[in-house]
């Protein structure tokens, strides 16, 4: 590959990546990422980009991630947005992809790459994942840090959009995927990006605003069969303004329980707003496509569409944060924001497009 001339930062917040084994299990060690990388040859090599890694201080299992850890995470960039072409979160797996959404949602307009990775094993195991996603991750940024916008996450050889990416396995080198929208590039011989997928940047670069996420109270709850309303009203009780609503199917619940939809049509009313997406990993959750689905919709719940968890919990968040009203984020979350969500009108569903076309939706 052609030798690049990008400078790249490596803000590298805790995970497995740079763990090393304790009594306790797998602990994250101050300095041991960078002594490692310092170590290997390849991170020298004439095609990897000038890198500099700026270590968090305590370095986290990601498990501990809170969004005061986004905004230190978004505030390292933003400080430094002029200084460097790109920059490398390496973070822990398992909550990277709300991490790469909730930065989508915090930093904008985000002109400059931001990509995410992280390991399955730590860099030191003989067996790592670790030193192929470090690597391609900094081969990407360096080659294409003019033309990549916008956050994404980069793992086991495939590049996602940030706001669409969610961790299906725990075992395997390839953790992430992203059920409702294509891989964004991919890493084989060639490293491949799918322009057409990647929004474009302004020239030259703005530095990002920084909105910080948190102080909303926001929740999720997934329905199961035989759930008691009681537990629903706990998590729709004050003082919580925005609930995710994993739902069955395409966004179905039982609209034969009239206490859990008694439930939700009083939070509702008092303003809480409850966004539907779907179980299953691949679909969408479209309220009116079931007579269950419109119960909720009767309810006062949204339509979250093909959103994910992570994606819909950040978004919520975000727009609670402008001051908006319940109604205004009702109808904004609904909205494709950062590219999190398909508008129902493109939802390659067939029994969307047939019911669509009966109701004259077209
Ligand atoms: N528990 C680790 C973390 O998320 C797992 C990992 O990095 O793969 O920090």
């Amino acid at each position: 590959m052609p030798e690049s001339s990008s400078r790249i930062l490596v803000l590298y917040t805790g995970g497995t990546i740079g763990m090393v084994e304790s009594e306790e299990g797998y602990v994250p060690a101050p300095g041991t990422l960078q002594a490692l990388m310092e170590e290997r040859p390849s991170f020298r090599a004439d095609d990897v980009p000038a890198f500099e890694v700026h270590e968090f201080d305590p370095l986290l299992d990601s498990a501990n991630m809170t969004p005061d850890d986004w905004l230190r995470i978004a505030e390292a960039i933003r400080a430094r947005f002029e200084t460097y072409d790109g920059f490398l979160v390496v973070h822990g797996t398992d909550t990277m992809a709300f991490t790469a959404s909730a930065l989508s949602f915090m930093l904008h307009p985000l002109d400059k790459p931001v990509v995410l990775t992280g390991a399955q094993l730590p860099l030191d195991e003989t067996r790592t994942d670790a030193q192929g996603n470090l690597l391609t991750s900094l081969l990407l940024l360096g080659q294409f840090s003019d033309r990549l916008a916008g956050v994404h996450l980069f793992f086991h050889d495939r590049l996602f959009r940030g706001t669409r990416v969610t961790k299906v396995n725990a075992d395997s080198f390839g953790a992430f995927d992203s059920p409702n929208f294509p891989t964004v590039g991919t890493a084989g011989i060639n490293l491949d990006i799918e322009w057409d997928r990647v929004p474009a940047p302004y020239s030259p670069p703005r530095t990002p605003a920084v909105t910080e996420l948190g102080a909303a109270t926001v929740s999720a709850f997934r329905l199961f069969p035989g759930l008691g309303a009681a537990s629903l009203e706990n998590v729709l009780a004050p003082p919580v303004q925005g609930v995710v609503l994993e739902c069955f199917g395409a966004g179905n619940a039982p609209d034969q329980n009239e206490a859990f939809l008694e439930a939700l049509r009083d939070a509702a009313d008092r303003g809480v707003v409850i966004v539907a997406v779907t179980q299953p990993l691949r679909g969408t959750a479209d309220l009116e496509l079931y007579a269950t689905g419109q119960a909720l919709a009767d309810a006062g719940v949204v339509s979250g569409y093909d959103m994910t968890t992570e994606a819909a919990l950040s978004k919520l968040y975000y727009l609670f944060e402008q001051d908006y009203d319940p109604a205004e984020v009702r109808r904004l979350v609904q909205n494709n924001l950062r590219g999190e969500l398909t508008p129902p009108e493109e939802v390659p569903s067939a029994l969307g497009r047939t019911r669509r076309r009966l109701a004259g939706y077209r």
